[in-house]
């Protein structure tokens, strides 16, 4: 098969899975972390060893299908593909090393499924990314550029700053659950959810491309439910979480 018909069929996989996915999660929530997970999806590896191979196949596959483009050594290809690299080496390296989650298993199937999501991802972006260059410097200079790329940066802040008010709950080796304050935690459940769905929104309009707006999709289809399985949690488990808190968008839902 070549490189076209991989990057066509593959956006259109991902554009499925989104679209089944969406209402699917709204019923299954997947259990890779502490508070979601399940013993009925078998057997488990330490949360942070998931992570890591949950997440390293998005950075070594876009680099792979970047490698395959026409035009790869264009500045704005460069651009993205750092931006790319830099929020996956965190997600990858850094975050599994900072998270509070001693003990904490995640069931193997869905790190599998996780892994399989990314390895996909990552090589269709990669491959957007590596042609995005045909469309020359002048990219760089295209409004859609900046405005995807501001809103991409303020999406990756917003996902920053909430992650880490979360760490911040816990002490070294402890495990236990509290109740968010401070940052975007004052109106939504979920704002680390809401700065990644707003910063691959900014990716999808800056790469103008299948890949990315798929990637969007997808990251709307997995988070979206789950910020609704977060806010009934949080609700099940403290009787007096804030009334007026909401799951995801402020004063919305
Ligand atoms: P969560 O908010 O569920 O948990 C993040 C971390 O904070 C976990 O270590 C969790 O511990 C801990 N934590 C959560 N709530 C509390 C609390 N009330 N008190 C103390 N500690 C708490 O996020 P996810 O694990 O679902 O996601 C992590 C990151 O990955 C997020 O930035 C998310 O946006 C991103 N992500 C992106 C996806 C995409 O499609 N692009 C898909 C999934 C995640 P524990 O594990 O023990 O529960």
């Amino acid at each position: 098969m070549d490189l076209d018909a991989i990057y066509h069929w593959g956006v259109l996989l991902e554009f499925a899975l989104a679209l089944i996915g969406f209402p699917l999660l709204f019923w299954i929530t997947v259990p890779y972390g502490g508070r979601h997970t399940s013993a009925r999806w078998g057997p488990t590896i330490p949360s942070r060893v998931a992570w890591f191979l949950m997440e390293a196949p998005a950075p070594i596959f876009i680099l792979w299908g970047y490698a395959q483009g026409a035009n790869p050594a264009e500045p704005a290809s460069l651009v993205l593909l750092t931006a790319f690299l830099v929020h996956y080496f965190g997600r990858t390296l850094f975050y599994p090393l900072q998270m509070r989650s001693t003990g904490k298993r995640t069931p193997v199937l869905s790190a599998l499924a996780a892994l399989g999501v990314n390895i996909l991802n990552g090589t269709l972006n990669g491959l957007a990314l590596g042609s995005i260059g045909s469309r020359g410097a002048a990219w760089l200079e295209d409004p859609r550029f900046w405005l995807g790329a501001a809103i991409f940066l303020a999406g990756a802040a917003v996902n920053y700053q909430a992650d880490g008010i979360l760490r911040s709950l816990r002490k070294p080796g402890e495990t236990g659950y509290r109740i968010p304050t401070g940052g975007l935690y004052r109106w939504i459940s979920s704002p680390n959810y809401l700065g990644e769905i707003v910063q691959w929104g900014g990716w999808a309009i800056a790469t103008y491309s299948g890949a990315g707006l798929a990637f969007f999709l997808l990251t709307v289809a997995n988070l979206v439910p789950r910020a609704r399985s977060n806010q009934q949690w949080y609700h099940a488990n403290f009787p007096d979480y804030p009334a007026d808190r909401r799951a995801l968008i402020p004063g919305v839902w």
